[in-house]
Formats: C-alpha cells, structure tokens, sequence
C-alpha cells in the first residue's frame, strides 16, 4: 500500500476492530478502487464500526438450548478465531453459553483440507467431473474425493430437508424415472448373489415442479414400489398435505396406489345390521385429485406418439388446471424428463457410454442428492429468467423462482450453510 490514506484514523481503526483480515482487505481494495468513503461507509454501517460478522445464517446447535436452531435470533456472537490462518470463527450462545465452530452441520466440518480446495474438489463433482479426474485435477487421493462426495451427499439432504422442507408454491408436480448403474449392468448381476445386491439397475425417482424447475424431492434405489411410495409420500409432506392442481407421471405402474395410498380417503361402509361380515374400509380418489400419466408408443426405440391417459379427475377439471398452469399446455413429463438431460451434464456418473460410471452404490446416492439437490440453489436455469427494468437479464435458480431464495448461490454458500436437526 502506499499513499497517505492508510495512515488516516479510519483505516487504523478499521483494521484495529477485530474485523476479518480478509474482509478488511477486501473493502480497502474497494477503496483503492475509487469508492472508499462509500466502503467505509457501509461497513461502519453495517457494524455498528466494531465488527464484520454477519451471523444470520447460523443457528445454535444445543438441543437443549431455548434458541436451538434459530437462525438470526441475535444471541450468537464470535468468541474467537482459530485455524492455521486464524480464518474460522469460534461462535458463543449467549442463551446456553455453549462454544461451537461456524463450521458444524457442514461438511466442512472437521475437514483437513482448505475451503477452497474441498469446494473446488465439489465443484469437479458438479460439473460433470468423475472420481479419478477430479482426483487428478485438484491433486487430492480419489479416496478423498469420494469422501467428500458422500458427505455433500448427507448435506444435501439435511439442507434440501431445511431450505425446501415446506414449499408452499408448488402447484403441479411430474414424476418420472431416471436409469442410471452401479457397478455392472442388470443382466450381468446375480440376483442369488448377496454381494450383487448394490449392483446394477439404479433409479432417480424424481418429482419436479415444472412450474419452479424445482426438484421437490428425489429417491435413488432399486425401481420399486416402495421407492415410489416414498417419493409421493415425500412430495406430500413437502407441499404440506394439500391437494395439488395436477399429478402427471409415465405409465409405471406403482404411481397409482401411491398416490391413491398418499391422497385417497378412506370409506368405512356403514353396518347394514344383516348378519354376516360386515364391508371392509376401502380408499377412494378424493374429489380434488387430478392424475394422469402419458403413454408413449415407440418405433425402434423412438417416441412417435404420446397419448394421455387421466387415471384420477375428470376431462374438464384436467382441461381447466392446465388453462390455469403457467407453463403446462398439454399432459407431459416433458420438464422432468428435461431435468435428466441437466443432471446427466451435472453428474459424471450418469454420462451414456462412460468410463466414470459408478463403482459404489452408496457414493451414486450421495452424488445422486447432491447434484439434484444443489441445483435448485445454485443452478440459473435460462427459461426462468425475467428481464429487468433497468435492461438485461436476471439469472434465477429454481429456488428463487419458488420464493426460497433471493439471490443465486455460489456453491460455497451452499456448502457453508449449516444444518441443524430439530428436535
Ligand atoms: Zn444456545
């Protein structure tokens, strides 16, 4: 640095307040950039002129603490800073006078390598990077690689369970089957072998919000009823138990109970006081559900006709949902089945005819949640932008076009945010 303004009062006591050095650093580049009065400005605004910290995003982590995951209840402040380079706080609970690390309930938490590499080694993972090419890329073991991976993987679903546990916008959901393997192809598996039992066939069960672009909830595993079960059951207590405007899925059959086991009410037939056994309770399609799926006739492995077939609802109501959706004009799949071809770029593993494809079951899930789910935070979708009145184009993620979020996320943040399961 040179010049006279370094010495002036305001930057010694700036750099003398316990601030971040790196944020410190940051806002004296903006000064030395021509808008430091405006710098200094808004980061004594900000701070009240003593500190940087912006702890809105954390949350304490003790169950038995009155503000135990509240985020942004004022009782957290920076007890210390520790680390090699002093770059990771220490934060206090003022409610329960507990101590614990900015870094817990993130996968960061514990780690030996840099933020950055770990983020970076992540960021490969997302990109459409397999194991051994990230591995040699970044310059880390591939074990590490897939360790991380499966740890993004639990933080993607103890984050999607915080960030998307209640999305009140969804109004119209696609489910649909995505076909990926692990290990070896289905044929080649012994289904008498206990070891070929994480082999083979592994599916996406997807539910997408076409509306949003939003994956509202997604299940890897063996093509089974169960699997579909849990999806439905999934996206019911997500959109909080209410009844959606449209259901459309492919002709899989297991959609149909499920659905019906998720959204039918159950008709106990009176007692006729006629000796014999009385009717067993049974479930019907409430009023309000509207299902169809599509049938696709194929020619030598093409698509050439797609037909809709409403399995719950009548013609009108169907007619009169698709009117009012925004962006549905037809009964398709034709958003979900968009989505795959993005997650397909996004997840190495699921690229047709490649060598990255994956070698352990349990890692394919991890990497499964964490690129479908890491998506709706930190993905752009092109079709969901708006223009802006000042000229050019806002960038949105499905989340911030399903009121999650305001801003796109770099995967950092994403990775940061700390997680905490209430009780
Ligand atoms: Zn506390």
């Amino acid at each position: 640095m040179n010049g006279s303004w370094p010495t002036s009062p305001w930057i010694r006591a700036f750099s003398n307040s316990g601030s971040c050095p790196r944020t410190v650093e940051r806002f004296l580049s903006l000064a030395y950039l021509g808008h430091r009065k405006q710098a200094i400005a808004k980061l004594c605004d900000a701070s009240g002129g003593k500190t940087v910290d912006d702890l809105s995003r954390f949350c304490c982590h003790n169950q038995d603490c009155r503000d135990h995951g509240q985020r942004g209840a004022d009782n957290l402040t920076v007890c210390m800073r520790y680390g090699k380079h002093q770059h990771l706080r220490l934060l206090y609970c003022r409610s329960c006078k507990a101590r614990f690390s900015e870094r817990q309930g993130t996968p960061l938490f514990g780690a030996k390598l840099e933020t950055a590499k770990m983020v970076s080694v992540l960021d490969h993972v997302s990109e459409g990077c397999g194991v051994r090419k990230t591995s040699r890329l970044i310059g880390v073991h591939r074990d590490t690689v897939s360790r991380y991976s499966l740890l993004a993987g639990e933080h993607a679903q103890d984050l999607h369970d915080v960030l998307v546990a209640f999305s009140p916008q969804t109004r119209e959901v696609q489910f649909d089957e995505k076909w990926a393997f692990v290990g070896k192809k289905q044929k080649h598996c012994d289904p008498g072998d206990p070891a070929d039992s994480e082999q083979g066939d592994n599916w996406d069960h997807v539910a997408f919000d076409p509306t949003h672009r939003l994956v509202v909830s997604v299940v890897p595993g063996k093509r089974t009823a169960v699997k579909t079960d849990a999806l439905v059951k999934n996206v019911h207590m997500r959109t909080g138990g209410r009844m959606l405007d449209l259901l459309v899925s492919d002709e899989y059959p297991a959609y149909k109970p499920a659905i019906l086991h998720t959204y039918g009410e159950t008709i106990t037939p009176p007692r006729t006081g006629k000796p014999g056994r009385p009717k067993k309770p049974y479930t019907v399609a409430p009023a309000g559900l509207l299902y169809a799926t599509v049938h696709k006739t194929r020619y030598k492995g093409r698509v050439v006709h797609v037909e809709p077939r409403i399995v719950f609802g009548e013609e009108d109501a169907v007619r009169a949902a698709l009117a009012a959706s925004p962006v549905s004009t037809a009964l398709n799949t034709a958003f979900v089945e968009r989505h795959h071809g993005t997650d397909r770029n996004r997840n190495g593993r699921k690229v047709r005819r490649t060598a990255c494809f994956s070698k352990d079951w349990q890692v394919h899930n991890a990497v499964t949640y964490f690129t479908m789910y890491s998506y709706n935070f930190c993905w752009p979708v092109r079709t969901l932008r708006v223009r802006q009145t000042e000229g050019g184009w806002q960038k949105r993620t499905p989340a911030m076009a399903a009121g999650l979020a305001d801003h796109v996320w770099s995967l950092t943040e994403w990775l940061t945010f700390p997680v905490v399961q209430l009780k």
